[in-house]
């Protein structure tokens, strides 16, 4: 069941959204070699407790931790802990932010010091399909529309979109209908409607689009290849797309 939100809970959603993409900003000025993942993790703990919000993710599904970080192969769902990053990575950075009750989902990959010309492509172009599939969170228009909008650009690039995870409705709990897949058939799918909050996250793998999942959730390309994440939560509005984790 699709939970479509009034005005004043989109208000409440896009508080909750400025906190998680506020930390994420944050972290993202942290992201350097030598930096461990469970220092990332704690300091986003405090800035979320600290906005006054709660780390979704922590204890979701008995997650230990604040936020997911996922290097290189890993698609999704690490976990942080003593790993230490390195010249060269790329770490993808899941957080999300409760506030008054709500909701917020935001993700991005980063470079850690210099990275390779195809880790650089491999950001850009998610980042880039991400941006299509929110151009196309409009009224009327399907959730195929969103996928069919994201895989078309991944495709431009040579890339392959991850097909086992999906982006997802947010309200009060942070996986809520409908499912929005990075792949679709324009037209397909559930109608857009103005109060439908959605997260939309392409996961972009360099190679094939296959993944292995672990039992602690860490999900990770079946063929070792890069693979980045990029995420918003976005209102449908009769203005338009509203990114609610944009800051
Ligand atoms: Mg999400």
């Amino acid at each position: 069941m699709i939970i479509l939100k009034n005005e004043q809970e989109i208000e409440l959603m896009a508080n909750a959204g400025r906190v998680a993409g506020l930390c994420l900003k944050m972290l993202a000025g942290k992201v350097r070699p030598g930096i461990t993942t469970a220092e990332l993790d704690r300091m986003a703990e405090e800035f979320i407790r600290g906005m006054g919000a709660i780390p979704t993710f922590k204890g979701y599904m008995g997650f230990p931790a604040s936020i997911c970080t996922s290097i290189n192969d890993e698609v999704v769902h690490g976990t942080p802990g003593p790993r230490r990053l390195e010249e060269g990575d790329v770490i993808s950075i899941d957080v999300g932010a409760t506030l008054n009750g709500y909701v917020g989902d935001t993700a991005a990959t980063f470079p850690v010091g210099k990275v390779s010309p195809l880790a650089e492509r491999l950001m850009q172009a998610t980042r880039e399909a991400l941006y299509a599939g929110i151009a196309a969170a409009v009224e009327g228009n399907t959730v195929g529309d969103i996928g069919y909008a994201v895989e078309s650009v991944v495709r431009r690039y040579g890339f392959t979109v991850v097909r086992d995870y999906a982006g997802h409705g947010v309200g009060r709990n942070m996986h809520e209908d409908p499912s929005v897949p990075n792949f679709g058939i324009p037209g397909t799918g559930p109608v857009l409607r103005r109060g439908m909050v959605i997260a939309i996250e392409p996961m972009v793998n360099a190679g094939g689009h296959e993944v292995i999942t672990f039992k602690n959730m860490r999900v990770v390309t079946k063929d070792g290849s890069l693979s980045a994440h990029f995420e918003h939560t976005v209102a449908v509005t009769p203005d338009g797309p509203r990114c609610l984790t944009e800051v």
